[in-house]
């Protein structure tokens, strides 16, 4: 069966990569499609990850649980967890370890992110996530997008925890704030946060990550291994 499944997992990567595809390839009758295309469940499969899918449930700038999230649970390509379980490994030898707020993103929850923001009269969480931003412009500025790079199984949003007390160290701005101050290289926050993210960026490049200039939660896998693929099967 592991061969079965391995042979189905290069036919599709295999198709993935000459049709340039966009959406997710059909997966067989009766294979749950993370199987057919190699996904991990990181949380599983890292010793002392903390997992919080914030999308599951009603804590994030919607205020509702998002399309195609039915499990809390963070999956990713195995090539990404991997990576993330290198990266768990350096900062447990210094005291701290990892909490992840999202990973492989549905297509359709991307979908609903984008139904939501052209919805001028759903603003419930403005003050905690957009506070300065006039909603009609996260698409204009970059904030909201018709795709997200998340689909591609191999990009998560992650910070750190300090293991000893379990919670989140700081990083100048809460997770998903939609401003400037949430750039990795804002000046705008403390010295202690700033080597904070500074640490979280270089531990994640070293294994092979590579940060976003405008999130410093946002990781994406620099050999993904499905670049061009955007998937669509939930999360359970
Ligand atoms: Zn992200």
């Amino acid at each position: 069966m592991r061969l079965a499944a391995a042979t189905l997992a290069m036919l599709a990567a295999a198709a993935a990569c000459t049709s340039a595809s966009t959406t997710e390839p059909a997966a067989p009758a009766g294979v749950i499609a993370r199987d057919v295309y190699a996904f991990d469940d990181a949380g599983a499969a890292i010793p002392g990850l903390v997992v919080e899918m914030r999308y599951f449930g009603s804590e994030n700038f919607v205020g509702r649980p998002i399309a195609g999230y039915e499990a809390p649970i963070c999956l990713l390509t195995r090539e990404a967890v991997k990576s993330l379980a290198a990266v768990q490994e350096r900062l447990n030898s210094l005291g701290l370890g990892l909490k992840v707020y999202d990973c492989y993103r549905p297509k359709r929850a991307v979908d609903d992110f984008a139904a939501w923001a052209r919805d001028p009269k759903d603003q419930g969480r403005k003050a905690d996530y957009y506070p300065a931003i006039d909603k009609s412009k996260l698409f204009d500025l970059g904030y909201i997008a018709e795709r997200s790079g998340h689909s591609r199984g191999s990009t998560l949003d992650v910070t750190m925890i300090n293991l000893r007390s379990g919670a989140e160290v700081d990083m100048g701005s809460p997770y998903d704030l939609f401003d400037p101050i949430s750039w990795p290289a804002s000046t705008a926050i403390s010295n202690a946060a700033r080597a904070n993210r500074m640490l979280l960026q270089d531990t994640m490049i070293k294994a092979s990550f590579r940060p976003l200039k405008e999130e410093w939660w946002h990781f994406t896998l620099n050999d993904e291994p499905y670049p061009e693929t955007y998937f669509d099967f939930v999360v359970r």
